[in-house]
């Protein structure tokens, strides 16, 4: 357990070190950070639409007078819930790794808030879209890249305040990199870590997630900044790792019995793991894991949109509300929210 609370906003984690977190971190509800030292600022991340973002900095600028003028902006990685605020980070550096830059344009808003709008076009798939897309808006988001990218590891100084980058992926997206601030024991995980939520590979191999999470345990930091969910210990990254190792397992399993992909999403018994939020998403990990097995680096890319289709079917099966439910009052699962 955690000594933080998961509320939504700033929390302080170090001496000029923050959190922004986002409650419940399901779909698209990610978490952000500032570092800042004398008048300089690095900004961990934006958020997944202006509204959502220009709050937050807002927020920061009430609190905080360095992040007035945001200096550095680092993405995690380039999926929509952690870059589309970019925009809004006027004058700043923006800096990722090559991976990461490799990937921006692949996610483009246009075309996510087309499918949500038009999702009755697609089907099952355009349904799970619009449902863990629908608390967002897209349609002002212009893609804002990275003006500088770096590979391996990169120091950067906020001030008198050394900070690291450290690319780990691919491993959850193609170019996935902690941020870690070495004085104040905090690392920034971007989705590298999901604290109380399924992980999602998108794009593996997953052992090199599993191998992130290792490089996560080694630092020397105490405070973990997870992509979505609440500000996480060691024990909770061991967590994660072990329903990857866990998952890698099972589905090596239902590969060598020469087990189809989507037979095997049908399958599976995910024990303790189905009560996770957001457990439909193994469905993503098992044929990521399956092109590990097979193809390895030579893996395709694989368009997302099928995947929302299947991970519907398996999320209906778990008897897990809609995506959301508590925002709109449809949730049945119980609990007070
Ligand atoms: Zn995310």
């Amino acid at each position: 357990m955690s000594k933080w609370t998961f509320t939504k906003g700033l929390h302080e984690v170090g001496n000029g070190v923050w959190a922004y977190l986002q409650p419940d971190g399901s779909w698209g509800w990610s978490n952000a950070g500032v570092i800042v030292d004398g008048d300089q600022s690095l900004l961990v991340d934006t958020l997944f639409d202006l509204k959502l973002t220009g709050e937050m900095l807002d927020d920061m600028r009430r609190s905080i007078p360095a992040t007035r003028q945001i200096d550095v902006l680092v993405n995690t990685h380039a999926d929509g819930d952690h870059t589309f605020g970019n925009q809004l980070v006027e004058g700043a550096r923006i800096i990722t790794s090559q991976g990461t830059a490799d990937e921006f344009s692949v996610i483009q808003p246009a075309v996510w808030q087309n499918l949500a709008d038009n999702a009755e076009q697609f089907g099952a798939a355009g349904a799970f879209i619009r449902e863990c897309f629908r608390p967002f808006n897209f349609s002002d988001v212009v893609l804002t890249p990275p003006t500088e990218t770096f590979s391996g590891h990169k120091e950067i100084r906020v001030g008198d305040k050394i900070v690291e980058l450290i690319e780990v992926g691919p491993a959850h997206s193609l170019g996935d990199t902690l941020i870690h601030v070495p004085a104040d024991g905090v690392v920034y995980t971007g989705d590298i870590l999901f604290n109380g939520g399924t992980p999602i590979a998108w794009y593996g191999p997953v052992h090199r997630w599993v191998r992130a999470c290792d490089v996560l345990l080694d630092l020397d930091a105490e405070v973990i900044v997870a992509g979505h969910g609440p500000i996480a210990t060691k024990g909770d990254v061991r967590r994660m790792k072990q329903y990857l190792v866990d998952i890698t397992g099972e589905a090596r399993r239902f590969y060598d019995a020469g087990v189809a992909w989507d037979e095997a999403v049908r399958e599976i018994n995910l024990g303790a793991y189905a009560d996770w939020d957001d457990a439909e998403r193994v469905a993503v990990t098992l044929q990521t894991l399956y092109d590990d097995f097979s193809v390895g680096d030579q893996r395709p890319v694989r368009d997302k949109m099928p995947y929302f289709a299947v991970m519907k079917a398996m999320r209906e099966k778990l008897g897990k509300p809609p995506v959301h439910a508590h925002l709109y009052g449809t949730c049945s699962c119980g609990k007070d929210h």
